[in-house]
């Protein structure tokens, strides 16, 4: 998508410095911080929302799960627990039409979430 800005950041267009990068998944620190540790994870492939997901893109869903968790376990601040969040649409409090994995962490998280 010539306008989505996290398809930018995957191919480079928007220089972001890579936390992590596969051939399927690009990672990075959220430009707007939330907790101490922000970092969102994506697929390269352009997927809008949650519900643009196909059954055969369970793989690629659950990949974006694994390397959240990769991540998380490198972080120290991170050891006593984090949130993996996936927001959908307006009343989920997507804002980036390219689905992405938060991962929080750092601070004591509240419940319910806002
Ligand atoms: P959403 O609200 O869609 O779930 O989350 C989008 C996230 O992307 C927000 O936390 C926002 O701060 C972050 N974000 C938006 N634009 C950029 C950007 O250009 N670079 C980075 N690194 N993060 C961004
Ligand atoms: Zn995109």
């Amino acid at each position: 998508m010539s306008d989505c800005i996290f398809c930018k950041i995957a191919t480079g267009e928007i220089k972001t410095e890579f936390i992590y990068e596969d051939k399927d998944i690009v990672a990075f620190k959220d430009i707007n911080p939330q907790a101490p540790v922000h970092i969102i994870i994506i697929p390269r492939k352009h997927i809008p929302t949650l519900n643009d997901l196909q059954p055969q893109e369970n793989e690629l869903a659950g990949k974006m799960i694994t390397i959240g968790i990769k991540i998380a376990k490198k972080y120290k601040e991170l050891e006593n627990g984090y949130r993996l969040v996936l927001n959908c649409k307006k009343n989920g409090g997507q804002e980036i039409f390219h689905i992405h994995l938060h991962l929080l962490g750092g601070r004591r998280m509240q419940w319910p979430p806002g």
